[in-house]
């Protein structure tokens, strides 16, 4: 598998010189299988540049677009996907979905009138919806990818892609789950509460099983321990439990994702040393990096 990191920005795009070199577009990563395959997944404004080497390249375009949860963030670049609008493409869009909104409405209403010129009716490429309503599993030719609720407010899923004894796991957005916590937490799906709280032990054990023995991990690392304390409830990870889950689960490398908007290259410099630093002191077997925008990983 050949991944693309074409965004790697959590919540909001942050262009400019501070961000230059980790990169300011939020979510979407580009995955080759083997076969020439394309999966992309979520689809933040990232997708915009990835649509646009697309058509640079003259490439037809017949994917599934994975998306983990309809936060802005992870479907705001997808009105700006250029293929989409070219007749000939297709797109299945897989994503969750809830009982009083469906996915191809989820993903058609950011393209109201209200919001943009061009509805989703208009887009010339042949688009399907294949929404999850349950965790699972799904397979494309001989890939398997399966998917978990996480921890995030709304129906989040992370994904584990499985291709020619490869694995790979995507987990945009996820915080870590606590049960007293839990009891006060108003903005998370009660469903996806029970799930945790169901396991015995460690309620993130679940997360650290679908992770097992991952070739790569992309997990959420919005915030530094310190900055977590003021965040509880917002849905995301500080890194030393994003390096838990990376140990805990036998990953081989992993990519600090979703990178806080305020936090500056230099910042992000900082957390990957002490990252480093910590897998050091505690025996961590893992590689880890921050994500980088526009760079290319073989898996
Ligand atoms: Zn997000």
């Amino acid at each position: 598998m050949k991944l693309t990191f074409w965004g790697v920005r959590g919540s909001i795009p942050t262009p400019g010189k501070t961000t230059v070199r980790y990169g300011g577009n939020t979510p979407c990563i580009e995955l080759r299988l083997g076969d020439d395959r394309l999966i992309i997944l979520d689809a933040g404004t990232g997708i915009r540049n990835f649509g646009d080497f697309l058509i640079n390249n003259g490439e037809s375009v017949k994917a599934h677009l994975f998306i983990t949860h309809p936060h802005w963030d992870h479907i705001q670049g997808f009105p700006f996907f250029k293929p989409a609008f070219i007749s000939g493409n297709e797109l299945t869009i897989v994503g969750t979905e809830r009982q009083e909104k469906q996915l191809d409405k989820i993903i058609s209403e950011q393209m109201n009138r209200i919001y943009f010129p061009v509805q989703l009716h208009e887009l010339k490429a042949k688009i399907h919806f294949q929404p999850i309503r349950e965790e699972g599993s799904m397979t494309i030719g001989d890939t398997v990818v399966k998917f978990i609720y996480v921890n995030h407010p709304g129906f989040t899923v992370g994904y584990r892609i499985e291709h020619n004894g490869k694995v790979l796991v995507y987990i945009s957005d996820n915080e870590p789950f606590d049960r007293s916590a839990a009891e006060v937490l108003t903005n998370f799906e009660s469903v996806v509460i029970k799930k945790f709280s169901a396991s015995e032990g460690d309620p993130n054990q679940r997360v650290f099983d679908f992770c097992r023995d991952a070739d790569v991990l992309i997990h959420d690392a919005t915030y530094t321990p310190e900055e977590y304390i003021d965040r509880v409830g917002w849905g995301h990870s500080h890194y030393l439990f994003t390096m838990r889950v990376a140990s805990v689960a036998n990953v081989k490398r992993l990519y600090l994702f979703h990178h806080d908007p305020t936090h500056i290259d230099k910042k992000i410099d900082e957390i990957v040393k002490k990252c480093k630093k910590e897998i050091k002191s505690r025996g961590y077997k893992f590689e880890c990096d921050a994500a980088v925008e526009n760079t290319t990983v073989m898996i």
